[in-house]
């Protein structure tokens, strides 16, 4: 087993570190409190190149393997949360999405503006009523001429708000369950097309997240994406990668914490005394440095294997449940460690504790976690 990351991936890790010291841990702060959408994080993302990390260099992308993803996204998590998610549903999400199952045309036509950040992506898979039972959706897409018409509204869509193009998942049999679901590519500019509201949320705020709605909005065929009614194909070709991407994310802000704890803890005497003496204190950060490390290397793993071809739904959810179970109990001791200066806003760690709750939902709750996992096991057993 090999630890030790290529000169390339260090220095992609490098260059992301650096940027989120100098520019993206100083704009966090603002971005909450005003919950405004991270307009130059995302010009400076583009111009970096991360749009396109996981596309081929033929269409314009880096053609970096998922742990380079990985470590870009643990890297912008350590310095703002909403600034990673931003980034995870435009880059991986949706233009990733869009390279791994549009045809040439698609590509052409969308790829470009979406890597140069000309473009904002979002994915709209969840709706009022169909959060973790994702594929009981009740949006529907029918066919009249060289169009789908569809209807139904899309909920906590991230970047929806203000999104260019979204892959929305539809159902164009709805007699067929999961096989009559289909994904679309579509445009904010379509015919019956807009957004609903907003939503205020505890944490990531400045990731914005709101309600996509379809009034007999026209869709042309040819933005069907992937196959009619084989949606859940794209769906699901993605969905362990996607998962390896957002295991880290908890681990990132982790890491931020951790680090802020650290030096507090260094700083801050009491009892005439750094706290950091106290081995009460030393208990918690010595817990905090295992398990981020522990869940770290769940992430790489898990990437790594996906690098190699391998089929890695399990290691996916080992890694996106751990690491969304220790991301909680980290921010909660560093939180402990700062005292009642964890608990206001002026400190960092009071942001790091509401984002990391938000996390926690995307790509599947932590019960969906397990429920992968035992029926991963069971079938292992030659079970159902
Ligand atoms: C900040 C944020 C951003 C999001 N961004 C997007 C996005 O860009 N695109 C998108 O499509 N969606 C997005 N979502 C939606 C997200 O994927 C859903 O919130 C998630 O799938 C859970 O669905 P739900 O909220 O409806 O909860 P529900 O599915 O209603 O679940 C409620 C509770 O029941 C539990 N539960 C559900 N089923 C089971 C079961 N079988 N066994 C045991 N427990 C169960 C859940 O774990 C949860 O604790 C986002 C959500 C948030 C909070």
């Amino acid at each position: 087993m090999e630890f030790e990351l290529t000169s390339e991936q260090k220095m992609l890790k490098d260059t992301v570190s650096k940027f989120v010291d100098k520019e993206v841990i100083p704009r966090a702060p603002e971005i909450d409190e005003d919950g405004k959408f991270p307009v130059e994080n995302f010009k400076a993302m583009a111009e970096l190149g991360l749009f396109g990390i996981s596309i081929p260099e033929e269409h314009g992308g880096i053609g970096a393997d998922l742990l380079s993803v990985v470590l870009v996204m643990e890297e912008l998590s350590r310095g703002c949360a909403s600034t990673a998610n931003t980034f995870g549903s435009h880059a991986i999400l949706c233009t990733e999405t869009l390279f791994r199952n549009g045809n040439d045309k698609q590509r052409e036509k969308y790829l470009p503006d979406m890597i140069a950040g000309k473009k904002i992506g979002a994915i709209a898979i969840t709706e009022p009523e169909s959060g973790s039972d994702a594929l009981s959706l009740r949006t529907k897409a029918v066919k009249k001429g060289d169009k789908y018409i569809l209807n139904g509204t899309k909920m906590f869509i991230t970047n929806g708000p203000l999104c260019d193009v979204s892959v929305v998942y539809a159902k164009t049999d709805p007699d067929a369950g999961p096989k009559g679901i289909t994904a679309f590519i579509v445009e904010k500019d379509f015919p019956g097309y807009s957004t609903g509201k907003t939503l205020k949320k505890m944490g990531v705020r400045g990731s914005p997240t709101g309600e996509l709605i379809f009034e007999d909005m026209e869709v042309p065929a040819e933005n069907v994406l992937g196959n009619v009614n084989e949606g859940i194909k794209v769906l699901m070709n993605g969905l362990d990668r996607e998962r390896i991407v957002y295991s880290i994310t908890p681990i990132g802000v982790s890491q931020g914490a951790f680090d802020i704890a650290l030096k507090y803890a260094s700083e801050r005497v009491q009892f005439g005394t750094a706290i950091i003496n106290f081995q009460m204190i030393q208990e918690m950060l010595a817990d905090m440095a295992t398990e981020i490390q522990a869940a770290r290397l769940l992430s790489y793993w898990a990437a790594t294997l996906a690098d190699q071809g391998k089929r890695v739904r399990l290691e996916a959810s080992y890694a996106k449940l751990f690491g969304s179970q220790v991301g909680m109990r980290v921010v909660d001791k560093a939180t402990q460690i700062l005292g009642g200066y964890g608990f206001i806003s002026e400190f960092p760690i009071e942001r790091m504790y509401r984002d990391m709750k938000g996390i926690e939902f995307g790509a599947g709750t932590t019960q969906i976690q397990k429920l992968i996992i035992a029926r991963e096991l069971i079938k292992g057993m030659g079970g159902a």
